[in-house]
């Protein structure tokens, strides 16, 4: 290795010759000369871009009016092969195709039918007062209705549950959810004297279990004040006197108080999640889904089924909190039900589905609505003999460009409609022209840098060492487009502690060169030609490098480092050689060495539960905003993969990552066993097919707006959103909002565009589109509601409330708003029936359990043995997440090994998070999308511990590994198939951990049981049920 020492800054303002070799992709990307064929569509899928360019210089074209981002249409005609695209088969109408599935009114009926109502409500009836719940239909677990038999938990001896220090000693206590026994808050009398106005029977003194209820039979009182949605604005809360659960659930002592003893309530009687998953599984699983219907509610994220893309996206791309939008703005104040919708613009479809169509236009560039720049999708609607169109969105009346003319047929469709995805599919890709690239010049195709901490406790830990390893393997799976031989992605190499050390590994050197930048005030990139590579050019050099870095540090004794000049240097190589890429900085530590960016450790304890707990999740120096700002002005994507042994300061660090697009990984206390989880995960993420430099647009139809943005996104203004990178597991949470009465014929359109490079260095538009239903009647759209998509909004929501709100006011407000939605469901649509019963909207029965967890979850409510950077780093994940990944992590999936049938193909069923459904006779699995625990109980069958472990008893198995051994018999093979089909479909590696029964680690799996109370505050479910249930009946008083 030759060292050059410390270099000048270069001239990058001089062409540098190691550019050569990257010549701009030809014209071809970006029109089609060759061919002058009746206008018939290229429609393919992504991937090859098809026939040739046209040579000869682009038009000037008109400049772009407004400040409208995406550019315009160049006024060319441009001819197109006669190629049929296979699409799919045709529909009558896209609104009159019968539904391949009836309305999920029609649905069966869930578990809990409603006998006395013909709605699809599910009814929880409950004369709380008496805990007694009534109105059940038949099929229910007890028999009896009336006061409700402790529940089954009677095998299970496990430790004594709660509060207690004790938790872990053996025990023989009967664990019973009691819903008030345990500081629930459903017993705690915490209405504020303003919040019981209500001159009610009922309003007894405090102590009485439910004071404010109404009695059974009472009719609703005469409207409550409709509210405004939650904001989390400023400390004036909607609807000030939140009386529910004013301690909820800030922990045990604010829940303590004078209760009434309980009567126990059955928990197989409340909504069970397990059973709708089953539900929906059974009545759609394996079925075919199309998309030709508007405002049509899609199977359930935990549903697998084939989907069909016939108009609208499929709900791999757009999910809805409602399918049906509310006509007036009124409405949707007096629901305060959120109207958003989550989309994955990358999304990864199966194989057996079919991919995006690539359009191209030529020179001319995709067509747009003159007025909203909307993109040409099937809700334009063509008159005139197909001279003109009107715009979905606006209604504006726009010519048809000659070269996209085509005649309509009988029933005002163009004769075309089913070869042009544009026209007849809900997702399709345009090549983007000229004008949608930055300074009119096509991009480079994008570059990765890896950057690795090679402080001293990284390279005595051997991880140095391991990732360079590792990359060796990696970077053969550089992703490419399918046409392509190899990757046209290039990389570079940077090694930092307190300096930075950047590597030539151009492929003609016989060693890679090393030049160390000091001056991390103001970094500077000290070579460009030979530092980014073509992978395979450069095979041999970088290989040499990788087996160098863990030696040229072996002996360093440096424990500082830096962090923000890394990133500024990685950004500031991309930006030199005019390309978008991703940096992969693998890190250790708290960056503390003289730099900007440098950071103290502030792990402060103190401010939990304060008012000032917000600032632990907010930058420590707005440095970190400047470098945001700058990574994302130059499409520089941040992966950051943290092996952190105390604290690193998640929330400093995690700020560039989160806004550019990036991944945050974090392997605490890293070890040699924790290897496989890190590995996959960088693997996986090199492959991971990712837009670059992109820039999203959602255009709607008059009448609603999105107002605001949640994701992995960054936001200069209020409608574009930048990412400077985007892979196929990100999702941006979107919500809207009226600003005008929608028309219910035409319903509400919502275009999704997405501007990006590929891979390969194309310019690419991607457009969803999706229609939803828009009504006068609150209850087509409590009817059209998704709970898994409400709960990845209002996790989102209150995610990002959490930088600026008191938990606790974050915490009020998601319970006020879960009580608001529900009361107005009980009042305007469900059928009259006594006050004190439960009604929930059928699409929300399960709602209440996803909104306890995430009201416990760390974030939102603080646990003694989850550390800051923990919860910054959750709350970071959640917000790129979509909604099977925040379905999954507010309620995981727990199976019952032991009744596994190994011949079987099929899996048992799942089971309700709960404690009392464990048996010790039996062996779990967890996974909560992040990490899996496999639980063994103390008289877990010999057989199965044999089959899954090798071993001959419970006592032998050996907790402290990360991965089951190979053992070879049917239970293992089975179960390692398991935990494997479960991982496949995730973003992140899940690692695994034993857990014994009555064992430590216990205390951490419990956690996860999110239907019981939490250890450190935080309701069960049935408490909350019912702290709900006396906030509903306080609105509707
Ligand atoms: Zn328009």
């Amino acid at each position: 290795m030759s060292q050059q020492g410390y270099v000048a800054t270069p001239p990058y303002s001089q062409p540098q010759p190691g550019m050569g070799a990257l010549s701009p992709p030809l014209r071809g990307h970006y029109g089609d000369p060759s061919h002058s064929a009746p206008p018939a569509g290229i429609m393919k899928p992504a991937g090859p871009l098809g026939p040739t360019a046209p040579v000869g210089a682009l038009p000037p074209g008109p400049p772009n009016s407004g400040a409208h981002q995406f550019g315009q249409n160049g006024p060319n005609i441009s001819g197109y092969p006669q190629q049929r695209f296979p699409g799919p088969p045709p529909v009558n109408n896209a609104n009159s195709a019968a539904p391949p599935y009836p309305p999920p009114s029609h649905l069966p009926p869930a578990s809990y039918p409603s006998p006395g109502s013909a709605s699809a409500a599910a009814q929880l009836g409950h004369q709380l007062g008496a805990m007694q719940i009534h109105d059940y239909g038949p099929g229910m677990a007890s028999g009896s209705p009336g006061i409700l038999a402790p529940p089954l938990a009677a095998s299970f001896q496990g430790p004594p549950q709660l509060a207690q220090p004790s938790i872990l000693q053996p025990g023989p206590q009967m664990l019973a959810p009691l819903p008030s026994t345990h500081n629930g808050l459903g017993a705690t009398p915490s209405l504020p004297p303003a919040g019981r106005q209500d001159g009610l029977p009922g309003s007894g003194p405090p102590a009485a279990s439910f004071p404010s209820l109404p009695l059974p039979g009472q009719p609703p009182g005469p409207g409550y004040p409709p509210q405004q949605g939650a904001n989390y604005g400023p400390p004036q809360m909607p609807g000030a006197q939140l009386t529910s659960p004013a301690g909820f659930p800030g922990g045990p002592a604010q829940m303590a108080g004078p209760m009434q003893p309980p009567k126990k309530l059955d928990p197989d009687s409340i909504p069970s999640p397990i059973q709708v998953i089953e539900n929906d599984r059974s009545t759609r699983s394996g079925q075919v889904y199309t998309t030709n219907i508007r405002g049509q509610v899609p199977p359930l994220v935990t549903t697998d089924c084939v989907i069909q893309d016939q108009g609208n996206a499929s709900p791999r791309y757009i999910r809805c909190t409602t399918y049906c939008f509310p006509s007036t703005s009124d409405m949707a104040k007096q629901s305060q039900l959120p109207l958003a919708a989550i989309i994955k613009p990358f999304a990864t479809v199966p194989p057996h589905e079919v991919p995006l169509y690539l359009v191209n236009h030529g020179e001319s560039g995709p067509v747009r609505c003159n007025r909203c720049k909307a993109y040409m999708c099937p809700f334009m609607q063509f008159i005139e003999g197909g001279r003109k169109y009107q715009c979905g969105f606006c209604s504006c009346v726009n010519d048809v460009p000659p070269f996209y003319f085509q005649h309509l047929d009988h029933i005002g469709r163009r004769l075309d409609h089913y070869e042009r995805p544009e026209l007849s599919l809900g997702s399709y890709e345009y090549v983007a022209t000229l004008d949608y690239c930055r300074n009119n010049k096509p991009p480079h195709p994008p570059a990765y840098i890896f950057m690795i901490d090679v402080s001293y406790s990284n390279v005595k830990n051997g991880l140095v060492k391991l990732i360079c390893e590792e990359l060796k393997t990696v970077l053969e799976s550089l992703p490419k487009e399918e046409q392509e031989e190899t990757s046209a992605i290039r990389v570079g190499f940077v090694t930092y502690n307190k300096v930075l050390h950047f590597f030539n590994v151009k492929s003609n050197l016989a060693q890679p060169q090393m030049m160390v930048v000091t001056d991390v005030a103001e970094v500077f990139v000290p070579l460009l030609d030979g530092f980014l590579v073509n992978y395979q050019e450069s095979k041999a050099v970088i290989h040499n490098l990788l087996d160098q870095i863990p030696e040229i540090f072996a002996d360093s004794n440096e424990n500082e480092t830096v962090f923000a000049p890394v990133v500024q240097a990685g950004m500031e190589a991309l930006k030199a050689a005019d390309c978008p890429g991703k940096l992969y900085i693998f890190h250790s530590s708290l960056p503390t060495a003289e730099a900007p960016g440098k950071l103290k450790n502030r792990d402060d304890r103190k401010l939990i539960n304060t008012d000032k707990e917000k600032t632990l999740f907010q930058p420590q120096t707005n440095i970190y905003e400047a470098l945001t700002k700058d990574c994302v002005a130059n499409g520089c994507c941040v992966n950051l993969f943290l092996f952190p042994n105390q604290y690193v300061d998640v929330a400093s660090m995690g700020l560039v990552t989160l806004q550019t697009g990036g991944t945050l990984h974090k392997y605490n206390n890293f070890q040699h066993l924790d290897s496989q989880t890190f590995l996959n995960d960088l693997r996986n993420d090199v492959q991971k097919i990712t837009g670059f430099d992109a820039i999203m647009r959602v255009r709607t139809s008059t009448g609603f707006r999105a107002t605001d943005f949640f994701g992995a996104i960054y936001m200069n203004n209020t409608t574009d959103v930048e990412m400077a990178g985007v892979d196929c597991d990100k999702a941006v949470t979107v919500e809207f909002k009226h600003d005008d009465k929608l028309n219910e014929d035409s319903g509400a359109l919502i275009q999704c565009a997405v501007l990006y490079t590929t891979i390969s260095g194309q310019r690419r538009l991607r457009i969803h589109n999706i229609s939803l239903n828009c009504s006068s009647q609150l209850a087509d759209l409590y009817k059209s509601c998704e709970t898994d998509a409400l709960i990845n909004f209002f996790a989102k929501s209150a995610f990002t409330a959490v930088l600026t709100q008191p938990l606790k006011t974050v915490r009020d407000i998601l319970v006020h708003q879960t009580a608001h939605m529900l009361a107005c469901y009980r009042k305007n649509c469900a059928s009259p029936s006594a006050v004190s019963q439960l009604i929930l909207p059928d699409a929300m029965k399960v709602f209440p359990v996803y909104m306890n967890s995430l009201l416990k979850n760390c974030v939102l409510l603080s646990r003694p043995e989850i550390s800051v950077d923990e919860r910054a780093s959750q709350r970071q994940l959640v917000m790129s997440m979509d909604v099977a990944d925040t379905q999954i992590f507010f309620y995981p999936q727990l199976i019952p090994i032991h009744t596994m049938d190994v011949k079987s193909e099929t899996l048992p069923a799942a089971i309700r998070c709960s404690e009392e459904r464990l048996s010790e006779g039996g062996v779990f699995l967890l996974a909560n999308g992040l990490q899996m625990f496999l639980w063994l109980g103390v008289s877990a069958p010999p057989e199965l511990i044999q089959g899954i472990f090798n071993v001959p008893s419970f006592t032998h198995i050996n907790t402290d590994v990360t991965s089951l051994p190979e053992v070879g018999s049917p239970y293992s093979q089975k179960l390692r198939l398991t935990m494997s089909n479960i991982q496949q479909k995730k973003p992140y590696s899940m690692k695994l951990t034993i857990v014994k029964q009555r064992e430590q680690p216990e205390v951490v799996f419990r956690q996860f049981l999110v239907e019981d109370k939490g250890l450190y505050g935080g309701a069960s479910y049935v408490d909350f049920l019912c702290c709900v249930h006396k906030e509903i009946c306080r609105l509707l008083s």
